[in-house]
């Protein structure tokens, strides 16, 4: 038999995609189960973007490219961040890999040394700890519970910087929470990393355009210009064009870090997918209104369901600024007892019975590392979502 290796021991499968697939397994069985754990938009990719990958496969373009990303991406790239986000960068300081997920993985892999640690906010994205956990990197979770608005406060930082420190984590919008940081508080968080030469920050701005409310979004780099060299702002077409199987994502960085990020794309996958590349040009290059307006569909869907849940005993919400999640309390769910006798002990426990009792896939709060919660996701038809909230009333109903 061949064995696996050990870093196998160190990771989890993504518990989003689990549940997922867990729901569509007893919807195979015949079962009617609804479906709120995605985690890409339920929108279409644009046409005029399906349209420029056409067109690249019609003029030939199947080929491989540059390992980090096509001459035409990368000014792309950089146009967009000198729109979006005041930021300049030249050809040397972007990357291009397979999805933001795995510019992350080569950002990790590029500059941890085994031991290293990442500072995540928490709760956070199901992947980032096992991303760096293959790139020998120690994450250290930094709670930032729902008084403090899911958001890391300066003190909190400080506390969690040791010699090891290697990279502060920022994602805001952030999967689950949904919270963001305003240009104050950025500025907040840059002062305590001044401080600290050794400590950089990377953002995960995936969810930039997903914004509510006429908020600004505002990325690190653009709070903090003076820490240019040390920090690396992430992002990627999956989330604001719904693109997610297109697979592209890239970093602004300095050059050293976008370097030695492009030296592992050539032997991680070679080049992201050509057909893709010209596929996210047209999208960052073409217009920008939709972005907008599926955002308003979201906030839509975002005050609908929160109504909803805010009827449902048991049950708490913080109002999220972005995203198409909602990380819903359920403190007062737990120690009440289900139909079948079983006590509700942990969030993971009121997921499974959610599903198994209530008919609907959400993710227990334990996976993205503050519990007791369940990540919904907005990301289906207001039907499907309001159908899932009836679901989710019913259950909570049924405790005894
Ligand atoms: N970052 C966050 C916070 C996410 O939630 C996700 C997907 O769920 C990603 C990154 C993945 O992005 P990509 O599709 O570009 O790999």
């Amino acid at each position: 038999m061949i064995t696996t290796a050990p870093v196998l021991d160190r990771i989890e499968p993504s518990a989003s995609y689990l549940a997922t697939m867990r729901a569509q397994a007893m919807r195979a069985e015949g079962i009617n189960v609804v479906t709120m754990s995605f985690g890409e938009p339920d929108f279409p990719t644009p046409p005029h973007v399906c349209d420029a990958a056409y067109a690249a496969m019609r003029r030939g373009e199947t080929g491989y490219t540059a390992a980090d990303g096509t001459p035409a991406l990368k000014a792309a790239i950089i146009a967009k961040f000198k729109r979006d986000n005041n930021l300049v960068f030249t050809p040397q300081e972007v990357s291009v890999g397979s999805g933001a997920k795995q510019v992350l993985y080569a950002a990790m892999l590029a500059t941890l040394a085994p031991g290293d640690e990442v500072i995540l906010p928490t709760p956070c994205w199901v992947s980032y700890r096992d991303i760096a956990a293959m790139a020998e990197g120690v994450s250290v979770a930094v709670p930032c519970p729902q008084n403090n608005g899911f958001k890391l406060r300066p003190e909190d930082l400080e506390a969690a910087i040791t010699p090891r420190t290697k990279w502060l984590l920022l994602c805001a919008p952030g999967n689950p929470a949904g919270a963001i940081y305003s240009r104050a508080e950025l500025e907040a968080l840059a002062e305590v990393v001044r401080r600290h030469e050794h400590v950089g920050v990377m953002t995960d701005d995936i969810y930039e355009h997903i914004i509510f409310d006429g908020l600004k979004f505002v990325t690190f780099a653009e709070a903090a210009p003076d820490l240019r060299d040390r920090t690396l702002t992430i992002n990627g077409v999956s989330k604001a064009y719904a693109m997610t199987g297109w697979r592209i994502g890239y970093a602004g960085g300095p050059a050293n870090v976008i370097r030695a990020i492009g030296k592992l794309q050539t032997q991680i996958s070679g080049c992201p997918s050509s057909v893709s590349q010209a596929a996210a040009v047209a999208a960052l290059n073409g217009p920008q209104d939709f972005v907008a307006e599926r955002a308003r569909a979201f906030q839509h869907r975002r005050d609908t369901i929160l109504a909803a849940l805010e009827k449902i005993p048991g049950l708490s919400c913080t109002r999220p600024d972005g995203t198409f999640y909602l990380y819903v309390g359920c403190a007062g769910l737990l120690g009440r007892t289900t139909p079948a006798g079983k006590v509700l002990q942990t969030d993971g426990d009121v997921a499974l019975y959610l599903l198994e009792f209530g008919r609907v896939a959400v993710v227990q709060g334990a996976a993205y590392g503050l519990s007791p919660y369940f990540r919904i996701s907005i990301s289906s038809s207001l039907e499907n979502l309001e159908e899932g909230c009836r679901r989710i009333a019913a259950a909570c109903a049924a405790l005894i």
